[in-house]
């Protein structure tokens, strides 16, 4: 899986929950404000996804890709292409909080998880920071919803 890490700004926040799916550390908040986003790019060293031409256009030591397209396909396949990014590690990633998930034993989640899924699914994660419980099928039924790549 490599390295690369990502911070977006507000006006490409679905953008940033598809990279999640596909494994991508993304940092997203939609209380950034362009300062935010360019001190932590810095110090963190990612790489600022953005739709706005005035915040591309600062001055800041992290490199940045100005988003083209208003349309979320479009931005993703702006990104791969951009970056080369051809491995992803779906399942990896909480969508909501973009921590790395834990693998947990199926019995844990037995009371967690829709019937139909504990039966039908044997690989379970949780995430750390906000508890939720996901299942390889998860993140696949989100991407099924749109094929992109
Ligand atoms: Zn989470």
């Amino acid at each position: 899986m490599t390295e690369i890490k990502f911070i977006a700004d507000v006006m490409v926040g679905k953008l940033a929950r598809w990279l999640r799916v596909l494994g991508f550390d993304v940092l997203y908040s939609n209380k950034f404000e362009d300062n935010e986003i360019i001190r932590i790019a810095d110090a963190e060293g990612r790489i600022i996804l953005t739709r706005d031409t005035p915040l591309a256009a600062r001055k800041h030591e992290s490199p940045c890709l100005l988003i083209e397209s208003s349309n979320y396909q479009e931005q993703i396949r702006q990104v791969l292409r951009s970056f080369d990014l051809k491995e992803f590690n779906v399942f990896s990633r909480c969508l909501e909080c973009n921590v790395a998930l834990v693998d947990v034993d199926k019995e844990s989640v037995f009371d967690r998880v829709p019937p139909y899924v504990y039966l039908t699914q044997d690989r379970f994660a949780r995430c750390p920071s906000c508890d939720r419980v996901y299942w390889h099928g998860s993140h696949a039924e989100e991407m099924g919803r749109g094929a992109f790549v």
